[in-house]
């Protein structure tokens, strides 16, 4: 039987892979091939990233622009936090659908089907099925075909912490792996994502998370090594969808372009802002178009940023100005290392009201180097055997990988399936890695 097994860490950055703290992936690049340039999406963020994984597609198609974002509904723009569990279906009630293209899941719905398990937000687990097509098991709510309810003990009641991942990572080895053995198994973790966030990178706390992260990717490794001695034809992916930055300065984006003049008030709705850590997009009601220029030029004299994206250029980010969307801002980096030697700072733009943020620790969302230094390594039928490849790769791509194992049609899809023989074809879409720095 042919199969995929994807294994995500999230926020796991390439960089930090070592004999030290990550040995399983080290012995996994010893037999994977390892992409060394692979990027993220922009936002560098999960909800963005899970979209893209799902639809092998831009934001500019899949709809979710970023972690947060807003939608213009009923003339009015408001204000979303894309990690919230119904997120998607107020979506759809919308704009008349959750996202813009189809998912993996729908894709492989009449083809083997497709089950994830998933520890980060209840918005970006579900960002890859939100039409119900085949299983999501989540600990906000799990989920079979029709979008219907999973209960005890089908569902997955696990804590955000490294208990419930070593959980995760049996039940989806046991159940999903050697029972149900569906085309598509997907286990998201969260580590070294959240731990990364809630510490310093490089501190005790944040190593210990990598070695756990580590541990549970080992156990899926090992087991897909007994479906192959079983005689099924797995190709088995280890990735991340974006690294971090430490965060060392915090900038309220919403209250600068108050103080200027060039919104109303916070709470107004003729400009948003919408972050997604290190970067933020800034929509402009349409009745407000006339303001475009003027935000602009005061977006490009700020000392936080470090690259911003206008409106008639958002698509060489694989953004769209839907809903409103004038602006794509990455805040400054540097190379500065933290105290335990990391490199790589960012500016944070400040959180939704209510939400901590993440001075000192580790944060993502923008273009800068480490957060767009995700991990990609693919062990297959197509991939060579422990060695490195430098062609241009994203989350885009995994999809039409994953489709190409299966022997099933990727069409309309942005991304391309990466099996050798197609490793050098010309992309048909935009990709971000031309604004690398
Ligand atoms: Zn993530």
């Amino acid at each position: 039987m042919r199969r995929v097994v994807v294994v995500v860490l999230d926020g796991m950055r390439r960089d930090l892979i070592s004999e030290a703290h990550t040995p399983a992936l080290m012995r996994f690049a010893n037999r994977a091939q390892t992409f060394t340039a692979h990027r993220s999406m922009f936002p560098s963020a999960t909800r963005v990233v899970s979209a893209s994984f799902a639809t092998g597609c831009f934001p500019g198609r899949h709809e979710l622009q970023g972690n947060s974002l807003a939608l213009l509904e009923n003339g009015e723009l408001v204000h979303h936090d894309a990690g919230h569990p119904e997120f998607l279906q107020h979506k759809r009630c919308i704009t008349g659908r959750a996202l813009g293209v189809p998912t993996l899941a729908e894709r492989l719905k009449h083809n083997g089907g497709s089950i994830l398990f998933s520890n980060v937000s209840p918005g970006a687990a579900y960002a890859h099925d939100p039409d119900g097509h085949g299983f999501i098991y989540h600990r906000a709510g799990s989920f079979g075909p029709g979008r219907q309810r999973l209960e005890t003990p089908q569902a997955l009641q696990i804590t955000q912490d490294a208990a419930g991942e070593r959980v995760m990572t049996g039940r989806f080895i046991d159940e999903v792996l050697f029972e149900r053995r569906p085309a598509l198994a997907l286990l998201w973790m969260g580590e070294p994502d959240a731990s990364q966030h809630l510490c310093p990178l490089g501190s005790p706390q944040h190593m210990a998370a990598l070695r756990q992260a580590d541990t549970n990717a080992a156990r899926v490794v090992e087991a897909v090594d007994r479906l192959r001695d079983q005689g099924d034809e797995v190709l088995m992916v280890v990735c991340s969808d974006h690294g971090h930055q430490t965060v060392f300065r915090i900038v309220d984006v919403e209250a600068e372009l108050v103080a200027a003049g060039l919104k109303q008030s916070c709470q107004s709705r003729d400009v948003v802002t919408a972050t997604s850590g290190t970067s933020t997009l800034v929509y402009v009601h349409p009745d407000w178009a006339g303001r475009v220029g003027e935000i602009g030029a005061f977006l490009d004299s700020r000392d936080w940023v470090d690259r911003v994206i206008g409106p008639g250029e958002l698509d060489s980010v694989g953004q769209k100005p839907n809903h409103g969307l004038a602006f794509a801002v990455s805040l400054k980096s540097d190379e500065e290392p933290n105290q335990y030697g990391i490199k790589g700072r960012s500016m944070e733009a400040r959180p939704a009201a209510g939400k901590a943020d993440h001075l000192g620790c580790g944060q993502h969302g923008g273009l800068a180097r480490y957060e767009q230094m995700p991990l990609l390594m693919i062990e297959g039928a197509g991939f060579a055997e422990g060695t490195l490849s430098d062609a241009p790769t994203s989350p885009i791509d995994i999809a039409p990988t994953i489709l190409a194992h299966l022997r099933q049609p990727a069409q309309d899809m942005d991304g391309r399936r990466l099996q050798a023989d197609q490793c050098h074809k010309p992309r048909s879409a935009p990709h971000n890695s031309d604004s690398a720095k």
